[in-house]
This record gives structure tokens, C-alpha cells and sequence, in this order.
């Protein structure tokens, strides 16, 4: 076994953790973390992971800038 993508389901919501790397803010490694959805970069294209505590700080930003507030 590899640690990777194990599936765990959180006790906060049905969405699907796995233990692996922040690619967010912190990049913390063997954490859990959420697949957020696919990014391509560098033209490759692969599934994008982030920690609870960047998670939540990235939907703080989402909703700021999809309610169109500066700040
Ligand atoms: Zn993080």
C-alpha cells in the first residue's frame, strides 16, 4: 500500500479525503486532503489536492470573488 488515495470519508461532509500533499498554501505532506478537480498546467493534466485549513481558505476566496467584493 502507498498511502494514496485511501478514501476516507470525513466526518464534516460526504466529499472524498485521501492522505497525501497540500498543493495549497501550507504544502504539508501525509495529510488529508481533498481532490479539488482536475488542473491542467505545463499542458498536463492532473487531479489537485489541498488540505482542510487551504480548503476553506480557498472558498473563502471563491465566494468573495463570485460575490464580485474586493476584500
Ligand atoms: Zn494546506
Amino acid at each position: 500500500m502507498s498511502g494514496v488515495a485511501t478514501g476516507i470519508r470525513s466526518r464534516r461532509d460526504d466529499r472524498e479525503w485521501s492522505t497525501g500533499m497540500c498543493w495549497l498554501y501550507c504544502r504539508m505532506s501525509e495529510i488529508p486532503v481533498l481532490r479539488l478537480g482536475p488542473i491542467t498546467a505545463a499542458g498536463l493534466e492532473t487531479g489537485m489536492y489541498g488540505c482542510e485549513m487551504c480548503v476553506a481558505e480557498l472558498e473563502h476566496m471563491v465566494k468573495d470573488a463570485a460575490t464580485g467584493r474586493d476584500t
